[in-house]
């Protein structure tokens, strides 16, 4: 008797001193994810919140009266959908417009090709020859003023993979071309899209020109125009005329829509999921990202239909213009970062709509909480979803805050075809399996109920000042 209360003592001290328990997964939640599971499988609100938006609202670039629309859609949303609380936060930036686009070919072999304005380009007719660079690399290595009035034409293929990988280098001609071009004299830019379809639709997205340069017209031509371009030059010099009409105009307040199911025991501490609302204007934004929307709105609407809530709150954030630059998603870490206690984990859905394959929190997990990660990829397993212990990151929105410290989860969904639809107007509802769609719904249901059911965190605490990239 007095050993086991000596024993019962010594443990008791030991659990006081030591480092907090690891994060677990209570028994039950468990059995409640797999009942979730099952029923979000057979459920199809991830497609109608999906059909709804990209039908009612259709194409919403940052800053349109679409906009606008949305914005009061996902409010109306939120609250058809149960939701207990709704309310938007503003997000404001500079608005970017296009109105029209054309290039040809003149000359002998006068034609005209596709294409369409890179976001943030500069409206204006230029006219001159083209010369071709196999990538990115082979612009920088051009010599400084080569390209006095002529228009560079970037023309490298980026390649499909499950993972997007050849987004990294594809988006770099996008985002780093212009610059580069006007460093060497060029009067315009144009690209081979950053895309791995084979269709006549140009890829838009945005691009950036750096400081102290004057920005010139940039677009991107669709991969067949490029071709077609290539095989141009390869006869001997081609002269182009891009006449854009588009541009900056102003300041713009858009909103994240935010949908809320309270915790029933700690309310205050929020598991976020969410995708982004706004989308570029050339499709009607199904894949990129009304699918984001969809699967975690539905995901929120199923949580608060349970019975009993989970312990902490289930927070869904229709995130504003991440197109052009994670606005919405840097707003919300403004706002949100400095108490990141409250903050149990998050993620966003932002890579289409194709099936989620892979799962993780951190890369790798914090050790704490490594073993409720593993429960949270048990309960995914049935999904054909696989525990990645060291690869993932966080979606675009979630960036700023998890650089500030806040845990993140990663659900891989398969993006072989998402480069092909990505930004162009082939971006619509029927690029997307129902099913597929279904268990991506299935996936974040399970995921954000048993992160709001774990007893203990996932490691969200402030970075030491210098500590973050
Ligand atoms: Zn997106
Ligand atoms: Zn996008």
């Amino acid at each position: 008797m007095r050993r086991l209360s000596l024993l019962v003592l010594a443990l008791a001290a030991h659990t006081a001193f030591a480092a907090p328990a690891p994060t677990r997964i209570p028994d039950d939640a468990l059995r409640t994810a797999a009942v979730l599971r099952e029923q979000a499988l057979a459920d199809d609100t991830g497609w109608k919140v999906v059909e709804s938006l990209t039908t009612e609202i259709g194409p919403r670039i940052a800053g349109s009266e679409a906009d606008a629309r949305a914005v009061a859609w996902a409010q109306a949303k939120f609250r058809e959908l149960g939701f207990d609380r709704v309310w938007t936060e503003p997000v404001s930036f500079p608005k970017w417009e296009r109105r029209s686009e054309k290039a040809e070919v003149l000359g002998t072999h006068a034609q005209p090709l596709a294409i369409t304005a890179l976001g943030g380009s500069p409206g204006g007719t230029v006219e001159a020859e083209v010369v071709r660079f196999a990538d990115l690399a082979a612009l920088q290595a051009a010599p400084a003023g080569s390209l006095a009035g002529k228009i560079a034409f970037v023309d490298y293929q980026m390649i499909a993979a499950r993972d997007g990988r050849g987004y990294g280098p594809g988006g770099a001609v996008r985002s780093r071309g212009p610059s580069e071009a006007i460093r060497k004299g060029a009067i315009g830019f144009v690209m081979r899209s950053a895309g791995t379809d084979s269709h006549r639709v140009p890829h838009t997205g945005i691009t950036r020109y750096d400081e102290g340069l004057t920005p010139v017209p940039s677009a991107a031509l669709s991969v067949p125009d490029a071709n077609q371009l290539a095989r141009l030059v390869a006869r001997g010099p081609v002269r182009i005329r891009l006449a854009l009409d588009c541009g900056w105009d102003g300041e713009y307040t858009s909103h994240n829509v935010i949908g809320e199911i309270t915790g029933r025991s700690l309310p205050k501490e929020v598991v976020v999921i969410g995708g982004h609302l706004d989308s570029w204007d050339l499709g009607t934004g199904a894949v990129d990202d009304a699918a984001g929307v969809g699967i975690t709105m539905a995901a929120g609407h199923l949580i608060g239909k349970l019975k009993r809530a989970p312990k902490r709150s289930i927070r869904v954030v229709a995130f504003a213009n991440e197109e052009q630059g994670l606005y919405g998603g840097r707003a919300y870490a403004d706002k949100y970062g400095d108490d990141l206690k409250l903050h149990q984990i998050a993620a966003e859905s932002d890579f289409g709509a194709g099936r989620i394959y892979a799962f993780n929190t951190g890369s790798p997990a914090p050790e704490g909480s490594r073993e409720a990660t593993r429960q949270i990829a048990g309960a995914l397993a049935p999904l054909g979803i696989e525990y990645a212990p060291t690869q993932g990151g966080p979606g675009p929105d979630i960036g700023p805050i998890a650089a500030k410290g806040g845990a993140w989860a990663w659900l891989a969904q398969d993006g072989s075809d998402y480069f092909d639809l990505h930004h162009t107007a082939d971006d619509t509802l029927d690029k997307i399996d129902p099913q597929a769609l279904a268990q991506n719904v299935a996936a974040y249901t399970v995921f954000a109920y048993l992160a709001a059911e774990a007893e203990g965190d996932f490691g969200s605490r402030p970075k030491e000042a210098g500590a973050g990239k």
